[in-house]
């Protein structure tokens, strides 16, 4: 069947946009969650991201603020983070976008949905500057008003 330029035979949203084209037919919610679970994004960590849930652990925080970097989302990276060492701004460089590979969680401590603290220690990989390099960082979590939040790094 010929298709007629500038219709859509079917419901169509993509506006004749070829990156919304994109984004409809490889909806990450769909596809499996950046953080390694092995589950997929929307069971994962797009409820916290896209539909305003918040993590019950301080991993689950962790997780999902990964998935914050990979998707550039620099409102839930900042609304994470606690207020006492919040940057004002996050500049996630998006001339040359870091490409984030992975992510291992090592060690917890704490962090449970009733413990005020958490650690949690892992090794993010990515690609910078055409270089592939590792990100280990032991992270200090604290719940607050019923909330974790990101504290810093250690
Ligand atoms: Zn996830």
């Amino acid at each position: 069947m010929a298709r007629r330029r500038g219709r859509c035979s079917e419901p169509c949203r993509s506006d004749g946009d070829p990156s919304r084209i994109v984004a409809l037919t490889a909806p990450i919610s769909a596809s499996l969650c950046p953080c390694g679970t092995g589950t997929s994004y929307a069971d994962c960590c797009g409820p916290y991201l896209d539909g305003g849930q918040r993590p019950t652990t301080a991993e689950a925080l962790m997780r999902s603020r990964y998935c914050g970097y990979v998707l550039a989302r620099k409102d839930y990276l900042l609304n994470t983070w606690h207020p006492s060492s919040r940057p004002a701004t996050l500049d996630l460089d998006e001339a040359d976008p870091t490409r984030w590979l992975g992510l291992k969680i090592i060690r917890k401590e704490a962090g449970d949905s009733k413990d005020k603290v958490g650690v949690v220690e892992f090794v993010a990989r990515y690609k910078s500057g055409g270089k592939a390099r590792r990100l280990h960082e032991t992270s200090r979590f604290v719940r607050e008003d019923g909330h974790w939040f990101y504290l810093r790094g250690i």
